[in-house]
C-alpha cells in the first residue's frame, strides 16, 4: 500500500474539505472526529505523509513528539486532563484502522473500559 495524497486526512490537511480543527502547528493538525466516540474525540494527525505507525521512518521522531505534546495541550486546553483521557493509535487491520494516515485518537469525557474490545 502506499500513501493515498486524495484520503481524506490528506485532504483535510491541505483544508480541501471541512474539519472542526481545534489546534494546528507548522507540523501537526488536531480535528473533531466526525463520527465521535465519547463525549470529547479528538484526532491528531501529524502533517506528514505516512500511513500507521509501521510506516515511520527514524526521521519523524521529531514529529510524533510533537505529536504527542500537542495531545497534552490539546487535553489542556479543552479541560480534560484532570479527569483523564486515552490516547489510541490504531495501527493496520486488526487493531481497526481505517484511515490510512497516521492519527492519535483523543478520547475523553467519559469513564474507559480496560482492556479495549
Ligand atoms: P481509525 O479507525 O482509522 O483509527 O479511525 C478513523 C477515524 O476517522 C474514525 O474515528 C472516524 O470516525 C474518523 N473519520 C473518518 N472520516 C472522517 C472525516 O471525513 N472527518 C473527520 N473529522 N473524521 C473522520
Amino acid at each position: 500500500m502506499t500513501y493515498d495524497e486524495n484520503g481524506i486526512f490528506a485532504k483535510i490537511i491541505r483544508k480541501e474539505i471541512p474539519a472542526k480543527i481545534v489546534y494546528e502547528t507548522e507540523n501537526v493538525l488536531a480535528f473533531e472526529d466526525v463520527n465521535p466516540k465519547a463525549p470529547v474525540h479528538v484526532l491528531i494527525v501529524p502533517k506528514l505523509r505516512v500511513m500507521s505507525v509501521d510506516d515511520l521512518a527514524d526521521e519523524h521522531a521529531q514529529v510524533m513528539g510533537e505529536l504527542l505534546l500537542a495531545a497534552r495541550d490539546i487535553a489542556r486546553e479543552l479541560g480534560v486532563n484532570e479527569h483523564g483521557y486515552r490516547l489510541v493509535i490504531n495501527t493496520n487491520a486488526n487493531a481497526g484502522q481505517e484511515v490510512f494516515h497516521l492519527h492519535v485518537h483523543l478520547l475523553a469525557g467519559r469513564k474507559m473500559t480496560w482492556p479495549p474490545g
